[in-house]
């Protein structure tokens, strides 16, 4: 036993040398990447919050054309309902003291061949009313025409008299058609009640002031033996109890801009 001892004891200090040199090599050999994998932040840092999203391309918006120095192309008619539709953009001149109600004298009229008569066949500088109502014929039943004049709140050129109070003063309406052979529509009495209604409230005009052309100048017929000015009174004073509210479909002129573009400026 004691031999064995001593042989076993004599052999391992000669071997240390060997388990050293073999360790060193080992400690020396490359370990590669897979063996050792990269932490990233976003796992280290609790703060991060997860992976960081991937790569975005960056999209840059198209390159915009040039601005060009021209006038801005004109505007088509705007439909609109409702008050606002009523009142211009500058709002309304504290020039309106009444109304005056005309008819066109025929059904085929529209605001838009209303104003060419007045502009290339009289020499005026727009359309004489300041509003127009249709008839369905060849504009919408009950429908408002908004015209220039009113929209810049000039004067009119509907109702002629010698100090052209009227003009100067009075809101000129007319209603498509020949009230002479017929009444006006239900509509257009329905929508004219409702626009003289607007109108008195925000011009304050009293109901005594509501006129038609006839009844101021006792040399025309005008707005036709048809026509009622009671059926619209009564119609205003139905819409004032009930709280009744009609919206008529509206179309607003051109702007005056271009409504007055190629026409004659006002003299
Ligand atoms: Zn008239």
């Amino acid at each position: 036993m004691t031999k064995n001892f001593t042989r076993r004891a004599r052999f391992i200090p000669r071997t240390y040398p060997a388990l050293a040199l073999a360790g060193a090599l080992l400690a020396l050999a490359p370990t590669g990447c897979a063996e050792k994998p990269q932490r990233k932040i976003a796992d280290m840092d609790p703060y991060v919050g997860g992976r960081p999203a991937p790569m975005q391309p960056i999209r840059r918006p198209p390159p915009r054309p040039e601005p060009v120095a021209r006038r801005p192309a004109p505007q088509p008619s705007r439909p609109a309902s409702g008050d606002s539709a009523w009142t211009p953009a500058r709002g309304i001149s504290g020039r309106w003291e009444c109304i005056v109600i005309h008819h066109s004298g025929s059904d085929t009229g529209s605001p838009q061949s209303m104003r060419e008569w007045h502009v290339r066949g009289r020499g005026w500088d727009d359309l004489g009313y300041h509003f127009v109502i249709g008839n369905g014929v060849n504009y919408p039943d009950g429908q408002v025409f908004v015209g220039g004049r009113w929209n810049q709140q000039k004067h009119g050129a509907h109702c002629k008299t010698p100090n052209n109070y009227y003009n100067d003063h009075g809101i000129g309406i007319c209603l498509i058609g020949d009230l002479d052979d017929h009444p006006p529509t239900p509509k257009q009495i329905a929508t004219l009640a409702r626009l003289a209604d607007f109108l008195t409230q925000k011009c304050r005009i009293p109901r005594s002031k509501i006129h038609t052309h006839g009844g101021v100048t006792h040399k025309t017929a005008c707005p036709g033996k048809h026509f009622a000015l009671s059926t619209v009174l009564r119609k205003m004073s139905s819409y004032a109890s009930t709280g009744e509210d009609y919206e008529p479909d509206v179309e607003v002129a051109l702007d005056p801009e271009f409504v007055s573009g190629p026409y004659p400026a006002t003299p």
